[in-house]
């Protein structure tokens, strides 16, 4: 946890992540809004910058210096217009700033030209500069790093053209501290802007995180208990129905009977010479046998018959819905596929069979270890009489 916390770690004096991809994150993950407000302000900057032409026309009627500062006025408000296009259409433009720091300096140079044009109203103009340099902290949306060197160059360049246009130094240093006045406003106003939006993106991404987490734990669990419930309910090796789930299956087959006069039958089977296989082939290739009878005999029967591994290499199929007759017609074409489908094993064909043994539930039967005992002494007849066959009971 502390080392999220690091991760979101702040730089009081830039007000930004520390680290380069969390701010990546951050600014893109903000720049929808931050393009729609950067828009606003272009535009509105604009705006404002046509319409102190009328002050010039005013101060200068429609003399050359006018058409001048017209220019100037009209060639930037069109810059101004032009980005706010573009951002549009590129919102990533407004995430890192560069695009709307170098028009800010433009929009400085272009201003500078009033100071030639109109010396006249030279204070008027540093009050519009502490306007503009609140502005460019809070008004324009922008790294904070940006903004101090478009602050810095504005300040530097009014005091330039102040100094080209004969302003005595010691007026030039106190008309830096009243430029820088604004700047440092600007800056702690803006910087706190930009701590907080940041600190509220830390935590909504916490938020996110541990919502994530949750939401895997959840998954997990749901796994666990599925995977949970398929181990109280099956055989490992085989993946057949287990002895404790088989039984309840057939509960509720044999109180359907019971309710709706159906018919149920139910076979057991236990494989020939299994343990001749496991002789000649070893246990594991034993084991493939029975994976793989397991799977054959799934896939034969219906979708409704239930299959259960008894025990070792002996088998229970419920067969809903089918009386005797129709159970040794399904179960005798499932001897023939069993032994016509041999397994691969040890570079070898093994042959397999097995005896079946059928019986019908009847009314009498109140468990099913009546049937299977039944049923079991049927196999039994069927394993004397030379196994790989159906026997009926
Ligand atoms: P029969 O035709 O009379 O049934 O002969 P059989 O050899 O199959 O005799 P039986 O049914 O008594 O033998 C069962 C053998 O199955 C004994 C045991 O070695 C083997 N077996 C039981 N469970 C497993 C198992 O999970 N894996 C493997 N590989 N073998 C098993
Ligand atoms: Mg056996
Ligand atoms: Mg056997």
């Amino acid at each position: 946890m502390a080392k999220e916390k690091d991760r979101y770690a702040l730089s009081a004096w830039r007000g930004e992540f520390l680290h380069q991809d969390v701010e990546g994150a951050y600014r893109e993950h903000v720049k929808e809004g931050t393009a729609r407000h950067l828009i606003v302000a272009l535009r509105v900057w604009a705006f404002l910058l046509v319409s102190f032409g009328w002050l010039d026309y005013i101060g200068l009627g429609l003399s050359e210096g006018f058409y001048h500062l017209l220019a100037m006025r009209l060639f930037s408000a069109l810059l101004l217009l032009g980005l706010s296009v573009i951002v549009r259409h590129r919102p990533e433009l407004a995430k890192d700033g560069g695009a709307v720091s170098i028009l800010e300096a433009i929009g400085f140079l272009l201003f500078f030209i009033i100071y030639f044009v109109r010396p006249d109203i030279v204070i008027w103009n540093i009050g519009v500069t502490v306007i503009i340099l609140i502005s460019l902290y809070i008004f324009i949306p922008n790294r904070l790093v940006n903004s101090n060197v478009t602050a810095l160059f504005g300040i530097l360049g009014t005091l330039y053209c102040l100094s080209l246009g004969g302003t005595e130094p010691r007026l030039l240093v106190g008309i830096f501290f009243l430029l820088s006045f604004p700047a440092i406003v600007g800056y702690f106003a803006s910087r706190r802007l930009n701590l907080s939006s940041r600190q509220q993106y830390a935590l909504f991404m916490e938020t996110v995180q541990v919502n994530q987490s949750l939401q895997a734990e959840i998954k997990r669990r749901e796994e666990l208990e599925v995977e949970l419930k398929l181990q109280a309910t099956t055989d490992p090796l085989t993946g057949l129905l287990n002895r404790r789930q088989y039984e309840t299956l057939f509960r509720r087959e044999q109180e359907r009977v019971r309710r709706h006069a159906g018919k149920l039958s139910l076979c057991v089977t236990d494989l020939d010479h299994f343990k001749k296989i496991n002789d000649d082939h070893g246990h594991d290739v034993g084991d493939q046998v029975l994976k793989h009878i397991s799977d054959l005999f799934v896939e034969t029967l219906r979708h409704t018959d239930i299959v259960g591994r008894f025990g070792g290499e002996e088998f229970i199929l419920l067969l809903p819905d089918t009386d005797l007759d129709n159970a040794m017609v399904v179960i005798d074409r499932l001897r023939e596929k069993l032994q016509a489908s041999p397994v691969e094993a040890d570079d070898k064909e093994i042959r397999i069979t097995a005896t079946f043994a059928v019986t019908e539930v009847n009314a009498e039967d109140v468990t099913i270890e009546d049937v299977i005992r039944r049923a079991d002494k049927a196999l039994y007849r069927g394993k004397e009489a030379g196994r790989n066959q159906v026997v009926a009971s």
